[in-house]
This record gives C-alpha cells, sequence and structure tokens, in this order.
C-alpha cells in the first residue's frame, strides 16, 4: 500500500510529526451515538434510568426517585454523589425544571451540577424568573452568568454538553485553574470560562488543592428538578 502521507515536509512546531506524516498514529476509531445527546460507545454512563447503583447519598444509599427513566430530587435526602471519579471530561447532563411553577428567583427548580463535587453549574427553572445574573440556569453559580439565557419551558427536558479541565495543583499550590465551555440546549454560554475557584453562596473560595479526579454531584435544594441520561467521557490529561 502506497504511503498514506509524506516524509519530507516540515516539522510541525512543538510536534514530533511532520506535516502529513505518514507515520503519525491514527484517532482511535469509536462509535457515535444513533442520535446526538445519547452517549458514544466510549463514554461511561452514569445514570440511564435504570436506578441508582452508581450513586451514593448522605448515609450511603442515594434516596432519589426513580421511575420512567429519569431521576427525581426527594426534598430533604440530600445531594447525590457519583461512585465515578472524573477528571479532565466531556459530560453530558439533562434536566427538566418541574412541570408546576413554584416559588420565585432562586426558589424555583432550584438544583446543581458540581463539578469534582466543588464547582456549581446552576440548575435552576430559569424560564422568565429573574433572579441575580451569576445565579441564573447555566450559570457558574456565583462567578459567571451564562452568556445568554437558553432556557426551556417548565417541565421540558434540556440539555448540559460541558468540556472541563479539572484544575491542578503541586502539592498546596494551583498550577492551572479549571476551565469550563458549556453549551445549553445546544448553545455556547461558556467558551473556556476560567474558573475562580469552588462555588459558594454569599462567598468567594480561593482554590484548595485536591484530587485529580472528583465525583459529580447533584444537589437536593428542595425542589422536584428530574435528571436522565448523564454520561462523560475521560479525557487525556
Ligand atoms: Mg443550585
Amino acid at each position: 500500500m502506497a504511503k498514506l502521507g509524506y516524509d519530507d515536509t516540515p516539522m510541525l512546531p512543538d510536534s514530533q510529526w511532520q506535516v502529513h506524516d505518514y507515520r503519525r498514529p491514527q484517532p482511535p476509531v469509536i462509535t457515535p451515538a444513533a442520535e446526538p445527546g445519547l452517549p458514544p460507545a466510549d463514554a461511561i454512563v452514569l445514570f440511564d434510568g435504570s436506578g441508582l447503583s452508581g450513586w451514593t447519598g448522605r448515609e450511603g444509599e442515594a434516596k432519589w426517585k426513580v421511575e420512567n427513566g429519569y431521576m427525581e430530587v426527594v426534598p430533604g435526602t440530600g445531594d447525590i454523589v457519583s461512585v465515578e471519579r472524573m477528571g479532565d471530561c466531556q459530560l453530558h447532563v439533562e434536566f427538566a425544571s418541574p412541570r408546576e411553577v413554584k416559588g420565585e428567583s432562586q426558589g424555583r427548580g432550584n438544583s446543581g451540577v458540581f463539578m469534582m463535587g466543588l464547582y456549581e453549574i446552576q440548575v435552576l427553572d430559569g424560564y422568565e424568573n429573574p433572579t441575580y445574573a451569576d445565579g441564573i440556569t447555566a450559570s457558574v453559580y456565583g462567578e459567571f452568568p451564562p452568556l445568554v439565557n437558553a432556557c426551556r419551558k417548565p417541565g421540558e427536558w434540556q440539555t448540559y454538553d460541558i468540556v472541563w479541565t479539572a484544575p491542578r495543583f503541586n502539592g498546596v499550590e494551583l498550577v492551572s485553574p479549571a476551565y469550563l465551555t458549556l453549551l445549553h440546549n445546544g448553545v455556547v454560554v461558556h467558551n473556556h470560562a476560567e474558573l475562580i475557584g469552588p462555588t459558594g453562596h454569599r462567598n468567594v473560595h480561593p482554590y484548595t488543592a485536591h484530587a485529580p479526579f472528583g465525583p459529580l454531584k447533584l444537589q437536593d435544594h428542595g425542589d422536584l428538578v428530574r435528571f436522565r441520561n448523564i454520561w462523560y467521557r475521560p479525557l487525556a490529561q
């Protein structure tokens, strides 16, 4: 077979490869999902609607309700965390705010997707529901509002597609911060945002050294928020 490239081309900067190098390894072949949003073949599924075996709650067992392919917060039972630990990754999460609209501002359809258990991407019913900008749906809570409010109506399924770069530490020193790119319902709402540190309520938290991998945490904020179809793909780090 003829060479599928060249060996008489310039070296690429900061690379061991030449332009169109025939020796350069091919990317692995994976089978993508049949439909957008479903897990591709190399994804690790965290929740497929069948149960909460991959999750733990405050007293061990995750006590949220599972029915019809989704999980729903059971208020008072506490946050739940994944058994899986994630570092750099692509993450897909679907959620729905309660169809019955109750409360206002932060009291309407509040939950959260916490990367590594520490960095909250706000889940809220942000459809025609004014609140502070850095607390609306798809905000990095208390740090950055989303670029736009792309909320669907209460009760409709919505998507978060996240590209996450974990922070790096050398001992107790921060080497590089966390970065987040987020698509909400297919719309870019954070483009490689540099996080200030772990998120908090009425507070600014500096980075504190932690493990390179951490769980996904979903928040019980007392509202009947639903989640389904949660999967991730580790990215090389
Ligand atoms: Mg929240």
